[in-house]
């Protein structure tokens, strides 16, 4: 008997991370001196690596150097990640890649070749986009349908951002996970580059309307894709006649193979799922996690009640749909989502999952899920409104006040629709957030450590929600067109 697909994807998982951590335990110190192969002017070097800190000593000219990573940031003169080291020391970073620990190498690979999974995914995105949207406006049959489900869509995306960010709010004031912690802010200081929130709104206003289509096909910018398709195809139903079935028939069949290709690829999802875990697993330090505990347990608390009671209620009272059986029918999606932290790199199988699983018809969801994967990320807003409040106990050690709050809520609905469905993109955004409500945005350094654990629970919360909307979407718009019928 074969195992359906979600229960192969996660028993990947499971074994990725039992693995990963079997790894991190066992494999994740190394202490190596090296005399051979130095860069030139390095006498000798030594380079001491666990999950939790990274030491890296050598002799040349101007004598004896010292450079420590520590993600917690209690290392006095420390850097937080080897990014921040490549960019202050490239010697050393240089030294420290001759010798990583064993745990560190076997995720690298593991990231390596479970990226390959996401490649395929990545390879089929745009085509299936396309030809899915086209399918879903051309078959509506008039211009004026489309209006109605773009402003339920949006409706829909803006009312769940606002509850998920409501949640954040509420968990962070019972747990108040920044007060009376002692993570010293001073040293944790992360190199953050960071432009405005409204530079970041209406660079994702230009994006809907792409100089070139072409060149948005090249560099996958989902939004350009989305606008011009949706233009393309209300001109070509504004045509009508042959021009219109010429078409329709086109993104039919384009379709047909896109679907058929994805559902093959899906095929290798536990392998890639169970690469990612390994990666992830292997690779994280245990010390900034027990630091850091209660603040992710709020963000997780606040993500677990939304995604299991706020959305599932919708599902139930609006969409008359059974919540459950909508979870099962997603759990290939929803377990890529969250080994891979990418709306994005998932959307082909939130597709494909949502069309032939959960039997939502093409219409729908060719519209609500590829927009919802760039500008709905209901995760990503509670997320935003948790860490800003954070930082902002951390930094002032006091409870924020009702209208400040109102004020993160806001740009964190804002920061969410900016984000792009790739992972830690939340973080990159909360910079923005931190600025508008005027926090020193260094301080994200603090929660650099655990944002890929968190980045993983909040994009299946992104595309859970999506997947929620299309089911709203289908039975409000079903309901009115029947009604003028
Ligand atoms: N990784 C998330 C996503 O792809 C975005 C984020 O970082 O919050 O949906």
């Amino acid at each position: 008997m074969k195992l359906e697909l979600h229960w192969q994807i996660l028993i990947g998982m499971l074994l990725g991370a039992v693995i990963g951590v079997a790894a991190n335990v066992t494999l994740s110190r190394r202490v190596t001196e090296i005399t051979e192969g130095l860069p030139a002017g390095v006498d000798q070097a030594r380079v001491s690596d666990s999950t939790d800190l990274i030491e890296i000593f050598w002799t040349d000219a101007e004598g004896e150097q010292t450079w420590v990573v520590d993600p917690t940031g209690k290392t006095p003169d420390c850097v937080l990640t080897v990014d921040d080291l490549a960019k202050d020391s490239p010697q050393a970073a240089k030294i420290y890649e001759m010798a990583p620990s064993y745990a560190r190498l076997i995720g690298y690979w593991s990231k390596r070749f479970g990226s390959l999974f996401l490649r395929l995914l990545q390879m089929v995105s745009v085509p299936l986009i396309i030809t899915s949207l086209a399918t879903g406006v051309l078959g509506l049959g008039g211009a004026s349908r489309f209006g109605k489900m773009f402003s339920t869509t949006l409706g829909y995306y803006v009312a769940t951002s606002l509850l998920a960010i409501l949640t954040g709010l509420l968990v962070t004031n019972i747990y108040n996970p920044g007060l009376g912690t002692e993570l010293r802010l001073d040293v944790a200081k992360a190199q953050i580059e960071s432009s405005s929130i409204s530079e970041t709104l209406m660079g994702q206003i230009e994006n809907m309307i792409p100089k070139n289509p072409f060149a948005a096909i090249a560099s996958s910018s989902f939004l350009s894709i989305i606008s011009f398709t949706i233009i393309f195809c209300i001109f070509v139903l504004k045509i009508g006649g042959e021009t219109l079935d010429r078409f329709r028939k086109l993104a039919e069949d384009g379709f047909v193979v896109m679907m058929q290709l994805t559902t093959a690829i899906i095929k290798l999802a536990p392998w890639g799922v169970f690469l990612l875990m390994i990666y992830v697993t292997a690779t994280q330090g245990l010390a900034v996690f027990s630091a850091l505990a209660w603040y992710m347990l709020a963000v997780v608390s606040g993500l677990a009640l939304h995604a299991l009671v706020t959305l599932p209620l919708l599902v139930w009272l609006i969409a008359r749909r059974n919540p459950l059986n909508l979870l099962r029918a997603m759990m290939p999606a929803l377990l890529t989502a969250f080994s891979s932290a990418s709306s994005n790199a998932t959307l082909p199988l939130t597709l494909n999952n949502i069309e032939k699983r959960a039997g939502v018809s093409n219409r729908v969801s060719s519209f609500v899920l590829p927009l919802g994967s760039t500008i709905n990320m209901d995760g990503t807003a509670l997320y935003e409104a948790v860490a800003v409040l954070f930082i902002g106990q951390l930094a002032f050690g006091a409870e924020f006040g009702f209208t400040d709050q109102i004020a993160i809520a806001l740009t964190a609905l804002l920061a969410s629709v900016g984000a792009a469905g790739i992972p830690h993109a939340g973080l990159v955004m909360m910079a923005i957030v931190l600025q508008a409500v005027n926090l020193p945005i260094e301080y994200q350094g603090i929660i650099l450590a655990v944002d890929r654990v968190l980045d993983m629970f909040r994009t299946s919360v992104n595309v859970w929600s999506d997947c929620c909307g299309t089911t709203v979407v289908e039975r409000i718009t079903a309901s009115d067109s029947n009604s003028r019928a």
